[in-house]
């Protein structure tokens, strides 16, 4: 690389139906081109106002502390873990894919005690061995699990796990980073303590912010600590001084202002079709994909009614070089599928039909493009 040759850069414009980032919306695109001004601006603070009702509309929750972290969907599963866990917290974690495993380095990191109740990836959680965990583990203050898991193409039942969180005294922490605008997520409904979610999923905006919301229950916790959150940028007790509620703005960092018009676009939009009407629409496209691929030939990792519209897990034919398949898309066609991690890796793809790239020509293309090279 010389110094010399290098230019602006200029991407490829590709098709994105991988795991994420998903296809980013023109007019998020736009918002976020659109002049910087100051953080402590007025305009501003009313527009970061406004991003905090349009995130309570799409978590549904009327919880006060629902604000976009400022960093991608990892720093919104640390803030969770940082503020909630105590060193000697024992925390139940449910764990069906990549992501459950990440939950429990986050809980050691914070000095806590993961307790983990596994189910074999490319199943939802069994909320029956939930209950056998917490049955035999009656001092856990904490059961966290992934809604929607990005790694295997599986949705659990979030409801039935927090009730019974609930049920055993423990707050209830759930990523629902893919879920978010895609799949039904409840947060007042079901109960949710603690939730985080990404922007560059099914909210087809770009990455790099993380959606977060705090139930009272879980904010006395927090403020009940005994000792500080290691984490001077994610302890929530300085960051909401900075997004305050009805009280002065306190600076803390300086606000990714141009990511934040994007964000509040993407949830603009998202308010204009409707949170019901978004997921019909991921659910009515993953009906036309899935006849697509069955007619295809090609099978499903998930059984039927564990499924995420919005990530499919296809199954590899046999004889097919998966890798190669993914190359080719990508070259050839500028579409970006994602393969299997982990102990799924070699034997799927997976495929996102997520947020702006949930529709049918995104759906002819794919279905087209992988008949092509196969
Ligand atoms: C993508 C994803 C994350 C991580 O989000 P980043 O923005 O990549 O940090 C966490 N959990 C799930 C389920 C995801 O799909």
């Amino acid at each position: 690389m010389k110094l010399d040759n290098i230019q602006s850069f200029v991407p490829p414009v590709r098709t994105l139906m991988g795991p994420g980032p998903s296809d980013i919306h023109p007019r998020v695109l736009q918002a976020m081109g659109r002049p910087t001004i100051g953080h402590l601006d007025p305009a501003f603070v009313e527009m970061m106002d406004e991003v905090k009702v349009l995130l309570q509309y799409a978590f549904q929750t009327q919880n006060a502390l629902t604000i976009p972290v400022s960093a991608p969907g990892s720093a919104g599963m640390e803030t969770c873990f940082v503020n909630l866990v105590e060193p000697g917290d024992k925390v139940i974690i449910c764990q069906n894919g990549v992501f459950g495993g990440r939950m429990k380095e986050n809980v050691e990191r914070c000095g806590g005690t993961a307790i983990m109740v596994e189910d074999e990836w490319g199943t939802a959680v069994d909320p029956n061995k939930l209950e056998a965990a917490l049955q035999a583990n009656s001092n856990a203050k904490i059961v966290a699990f992934v809604h929607a898991e990005t790694s295997t193409g599986v949705q659990s039942d979030a409801k039935t796990l927090c009730e019974l969180a609930h049920q055993y005294d423990c707050l209830s922490l759930v990523d629902t980073v893919t879920s978010l605008g895609g799949t039904p997520v409840k947060v007042d409904e079901w109960e949710i303590d603690a939730i985080y979610s990404g922007t560059q999923k099914c909210l087809s905006c770009t990455p790099g912010l993380s959606p977060v919301s705090f139930s009272d229950r879980a904010i006395d916790k927090i403020k009940g600590r005994k000792n500080r959150v290691q984490s001077w940028f994610l302890d929530l007790n300085l960051v909401m001084g900075y997004w305050g509620g009805e009280t002065k703005r306190a600076y803390h960092h300086t606000a990714p202002i141009n990511a934040l018009y994007g964000l509040h676009e993407a949830l603009v939009l998202l308010k204009e079709e409707g949170l019901e009407n978004a997921w019909a629409r991921h659910e009515n496209n993953y009906q036309v994909f899935r006849a697509g691929i069955e007619a295809m030939g090609l099978s499903f990792k998930v059984k039927e009614g564990d499924r995420l519209p919005q990530l499919n897990a296809v199954n590899v034919p046999a004889g097919v070089n998966e890798a190669e398949v993914r190359s080719r898309l990508l070259t050839e066609y500028n579409l970006e599928i994602g393969a299997g991690l982990g102990s799924l890796a070699g034997q799927i793809w997976r495929i996102g039909l997520m947020g702006y790239a949930s529709n049918l020509k995104n759906i002819w293309y794919c279905l087209n493009a992988l008949k092509a090279v196969m």
